[in-house]
Formats: structure tokens, C-alpha cells, sequence
């Protein structure tokens, strides 16, 4: 079948709205009609050409909703029409995988990056027949897209397909960081370090959680705005104000409990490092090549502080993104708030708007019919 598919051809490219032919569904896949797909910043990152794992020309995306509309013989638990957001794969076999941790699966890098499926062939190819590779093992750039079964979430008939894409990749990365890594308990204290998508989703996931102080950092008050908007009790505006000064008035001189750092900026990282109370916890979830020089007798031990890694949110997708949802209907969640639609053929603005910041989570509508059960 022939789909409409948004190609990156080469490092820096623009993305070109092609025809791919999509190839002949294997028994383990499920063809998913796309309705709408979040931009993530790894997907700039990438299109960008800033890592040498994934290979070009590719179909990117990886935040998406849609509904089945064929499914192979040997999947269970999907049916056609189902409604589903689409997430990373995972092999399902490894210890990672067996004991809940999905998102640390052996295979994952093969899965997620390799751009071909597990027997080595390619889901899109060029009408030359250029094969063209795919994006976490499915692609959500694209009208229609095979994926395997692990890669699937199905969420409720009523669930709004247009909003929840962005639920599969970075606010599940923002929220699982708080839910699953660093489980605060009720009444404590968390430093959300940049307030984009991912920080605003740890700030919600820490108000949902029950701590009582959240503070917001950030250097565009607009954002800091915002953040109070979703919970944060209070805002540091880190480009006026000192944040060791200030969590430490906040805190009435103890520090916080928990941080997260989403900006991957070396000095802001240490920050966040050094606000914690003694036995407090870091959680640095930006993907970034920078380092940080800690000593660590002084800075970790002698204060029994922790510095954690947490990847994807740490949780199993199939159970916290119906979960997100959940909360979301609830008014707990409102991611909402953050989001600003595009039609598919504006990709590249939407890209640029999110690169320069105007926009915290675009999301790209594939199908313009699409109308939630729920609004009807
Ligand atoms: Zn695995
Ligand atoms: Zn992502």
C-alpha cells in the first residue's frame, strides 16, 4: 500500500512529504492508520544528524495515536478499530523486560534505532525502491505504519487520539521519572531544573504524587507562568535570581528532597545536585554528552545524597500511559496546556516553532476526519 510519510533524506534536512510504499504485513506486525503524532526533541536531534545510529533517509516520529485497522496472525489482544498510542519496542524475553523494566530492554538500541525490523527488512521503501528506514520500530511521521505488538498501548473508545500521542514518549519520560524513579513520598519537597515537556510533566506527575513544595526553575518567566499554572508552588526565574539561594529560603535552609535536571546543561545539573537536603535524590533525565565534575565524599556521600538514572519514565508503557490518560480525564494531568496542533503537511514549521521555543509540544494531525467519541 502506498502511504504518505514525512522523509528526512540526509543530517539537516528539511522533512519531505513523500509516497513510500509500505511493505506486506508479517504475522507479528499490526498496520495502525495514524491520526496524529507528537514532535519530540530527539526527533530534531536526529533529523539534525546529532547521533550516528540511526541512518538516513528515515521516517521519523515516535509519539503517536491511531486506530488498527489490520492485524496479523499471530498478535493477541488487538482487534481492528482499536484505538492505540504507540510507543518504543521492547523484546518481552530479557530480565529487563521480565521484571518490568521495559525501557532498559538488551535489545532495545536494535529494536528502537536500527531503522529495519528484527529479520533485517524495511517497512518503507521509495517508489525507486530506496528502502527508507523506520524510527523506534514503527515511525509516527507517516499516514499509515506497521508496528510490532510491543510497540502498542491501547487506551479507552473515548480517549481523544488527536491529544494523547505525546503520552508515548516525553510525558512519559517527565512523569514516570517521578512515579516510578524517584517515588517521593507525600509532603515532600522536588526541583523540577527547565520547564518544557518533559519538566512540566514531572511537576504535574510530583503535584499527582503529593509533595508539597514544588519548585519550578527556568530562565523564560512565560514558562515559570505556566508551571504555576500546573502546580508548582513556587518559581525561580534562574537568570535573576540565585536557586541555592533561593530553595534554601524556600526550604528554610534544608534543601529539597528530590531534582530532576531536563536541560543537561553541566552547571545546572551541579545545581541541582547541591539544592538537595542530605539523603536527597537526583534524577538527571536529559539525553546530553555533557559531563559534570562532582567530587564525590563531599557531594554524595558524606550527605548520603543519590543521583539516579531513569530512561523513558522507567515504567512499562502499557500500564502508564492508559494511567496518564486516566489522569488526564481526572483534571489531574493537563497536559493540554501544552500543546498546539498542526496540520501533517506543516512539519516544518512545527519543528521550528519547537526548536525556538514558542512551542512546547507540537502535535502534527494525520487525520484531519478524526473526532473523539468523547466530543462528538
Ligand atoms: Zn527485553
Ligand atoms: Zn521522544
Amino acid at each position: 500500500m502506498i502511504v504518505k510519510a514525512a522523509v528526512v533524506n540526509a543530517a539537516g534536512e528539511d522533512y519531505t512529504l513523500s509516497d513510500l510504499t509500505l511493505s506486506e504485513m508479517q504475522p507479528d506486525e499490526v498496520l495502525v492508520k495514524m491520526v496524529a503524532s507528537g514532535m519530540c526533541m530527539s526527533d530534531e536531534t536526529i533529523r539534525k544528524g546529532g547521533t550516528s545510529s540511526v541512518a538516513f533517509p528515515v521516517v521519523l516520529g515516535h509519539e503517536g495515536s491511531g486506530i488498527v485497522e489490520k492485524v496479523g496472525d499471530a498478535v493477541k489482544g488487538f482487534k481492528v478499530g482499536d484505538q492505540v498510542v504507540l510507543s518504543y519496542a521492547y523484546c518481552g524475553q530479557c530480565p529487563s523486560c521480565q521484571t518490568g523494566h521495559p525501557s532498559v530492554c538488551d535489545d532495545w538500541m536494535t529494536l528502537n534505532f536500527s531503522g529495519v525490523r528484527e529479520d533485517g527488512s524495511h517497512t518503507f521503501h521509495k517508489e525507486d525502491n530506496t528502502p527508507v528506514g523506520n524510527f523506534y520500530g514503527h515511525s509516527s511521521f507517516t499516514s499509515h505504519t506497521l508496528v510490532h505488538q510491543s510497540n502498542l498501548t491501547k487506551v479507552d473508545a473515548d480517549a481523544d487520539l488527536r491529544l494523547i500521542g505525546p503520552l508515548g514518549c516525553g510525558f512519559l519520560t517527565g512523569s514516570g521519572t517521578v512515579i516510578n524513579g524517584l517515588k517521593p513520598e507525600v509532603g515532600s519537597s522536588i526541583a523540577v531544573f527547565g520547564t518544557g515537556a518533559v519538566g512540566l510533566a514531572a511537576m504535574m506527575a510530583a503535584k499527582i504524587q503529593g509533595c508539597s513544595t514544588i519548585i519550578a526553575v527556568d530562565i523564560h518567566d512565560s514558562r515559570l507562568e505556566l508551571a504555576k499554572k500546573l502546580g508548582a508552588t513556587h518559581v525561580i526565574n534562574s537568570k535573576l535570581e540565585d536557586p541555592l539561594e533561593k530553595v534554601k529560603e524556600i526550604t528554610a535552609g534544608r534543601g529539597v528532597n528530590y531534582s530532576v535536571d531536563t536541560t543537561g546543561v553541566s552547571p545546572v545539573i551541579k545545581t541541582a545536585l547541591t539544592v538537595l537536603a542530605k539523603g536527597g535524590v537526583i534524577a538527571p533525565v536529559a539525553v546530553s554528552r555533557n559531563n559534570i565534575e562532582i567530587n564525590l565524599t563531599a557531594e554524595l556521600t558524606m550527605s548520603s545524597k543519590s543521583m539516579i538514572g531513569v530512561v523513558m519514565g522507567d515504567g512499562v508503557p502499557q500500564l502508564s500511559i492508559p494511567q496518564l490518560v486516566k489522569f488526564y480525564q481526572e483534571g489531574r494531568f493537563p497536559f493540554n496546556e501544552l500543546v498546539k496542533f498542526y496540520p501533517f503537511d506543516d512539519i516544518n514549521q512545527a519543528a521550528q516553532d519547537s526548536a525556538g521555543g514558542s512551542v512546547i509540544k507540537p502535535i502534527l494531525i494525520m487525520d484531519e476526519s478524526y473526532t473523539a467519541s468523547s466530543v462528538k
